[in-house]
């Protein structure tokens, strides 16, 4: 297939759903005992509400959303420590737009803006080596945050700033890694998952492997999916047949784009740039071990908390979540959006309380923008 229209051929959808319905009756799926199966990334949750997937789909199988979306799973303080380097007068503060209405303990990036700090979007970190290169007197902080998606793009402008020798520019790290935060949800006696869609991006990077664990350890299948509806479905079906044989591999599902062992320059640019984080605090599941990056020594200068004195090398505020607020339970599957009691009421995507309510990979964006008022009901 070449064309996305295909991914969307209704009677192909039709037959892979029609598979799915059998295989999901020979393992006695019901309504009332459910095949869980966790879609990882924010974007697949996305895609599952905006074609009907999860009306459409056998009522055996339930899809868990899982903390797939890096700004969702940032936590409070997180985005203070952003404001309090933006409110610096020397300092123009860059950001992508994903995280500029994602609410802090007081202020979100957006509100900081408007009550006067230089917070200014952008499309890359590139953009804001190019800031840093025409502001030589001021600092520029690019707020490094995602998955090991966007890490490598982070890494190579920390790279390109040092072949410069630019001595105002740095980044606010915030790359997280996929596998330690479902290692951490496997870990949980209460969740009960029978297998996972794994992310389409973060796997573009790092290829297939990292997940050998979920397979080999825990004994749960992982398909790694593409984005349009018929890879989704293909992915479930691929899933439910090895519960249905009684096995668990990783398998790729979105060959076309991911391949097996990632992509190696990607990798050695996060190689040469980052290392671990001992550990590394998500809103909604703590501090999780391994599970964030920080700047290497050698590329200190680029490191905005050591710069700042901020974020993990400074003194840490311990930030409460918003009153009422259950974005925790719902980035770790406990409990769908319109659970959430803020959902509609306190919470909309003018009025946010959490982040999942802005995020363009937020559960409970997607379940508000694909059910919108309907479902608050
Ligand atoms: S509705 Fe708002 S408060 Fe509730 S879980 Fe979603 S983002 Fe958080």
């Amino acid at each position: 297939m070449k064309f996305a229209s295909e991914f969307r051929d209704p009677a192909l959808a039709k037959g892979l759903l029609a598979e799915i319905a059998k295989l999901a009756e020979q393992i006695g799926a019901t309504r009332e005992k459910p095949v869980h199966i966790m879609e990882i990334c924010g974007g697949h949750t996305h895609s599952i509400f905006r074609y009907g997937l999860d009306k459409l789909i056998h009522e055996g199988i339930e899809f868990i959303h899982g903390p797939g979306c890096p700004v969702c799973v940032l936590p409070r303080a997180r985005v203070d420590e952003c404001i309090e380097m933006a409110e610096r007068p020397e300092v123009i503060f860059t950001t992508f737009g994903d995280a500029m209405r994602v609410p802090g303990s007081k202020l979100s990036l957006l509100q900081a803006k408007a009550a006067g700090a230089d917070i200014r979007m952008v499309y890359s970190p590139l953009d804001a080596l190019e800031l840093a290169r025409r502001n030589p007197g001021r600092e520029v902080v690019f707020f490094g945050l995602g998955f090991e998606t966007t890490t490598p793009s982070t890494a190579l402008a920390i790279q390109q700033a040092a072949r410069e020798g630019l001595t105002n520019f740095s980044v606010f790290c915030n790359h997280i890694t996929v596998p330690e935060p479902i290692k951490a949800l496997l870990d949980d006696p209460y969740m009960m998952l029978d297998g996972f869609i794994g992310p389409g991006h973060v796997s573009m990077v790092i290829g297939i492997h990292p997940y050998d664990f979920i397979a080999q350890d825990y004994g749960k299948p992982l398909v790694v999916a593409g984005f349009e509806p018929t890879d989704l479905l293909q992915s479930v079906l691929m899933v439910l047949r090895q519960i249905a044989e009684g096995r668990a591999a990783v398998e790729n599902q979105y060959a076309r784009v991911v391949p097996e062992h990632g992509n190696k320059v990607s990798l050695a640019a996060i190689a040469d740039v980052y290392e671990r984080r001992p550990s590394f605090e998500w809103r909604g599941l703590g501090e999780i071990d391994a599970s964030g990056l920080r700047i290497r020594p050698a590329y200190r200068a680029y490191d905005a908390e050591e710069k700042f004195g901020i974020g993990y090398a400074g003194k840490r505020a311990e930030v409460e979540e918003a009153e009422g607020c259950a974005c925790g339970a719902v980035m770790t599957g406990r409990m769908k959006p319109v659970a959430c009691p803020q959902f509609g009421k306190g919470c909309t995507p003018e009025m946010p309380l959490g982040a999942l309510m802005v995020s363009s990979e937020g559960a409970c964006a997607a379940y508000w923008q694909y059910g919108g008022a309907r479902a608050a009901e």
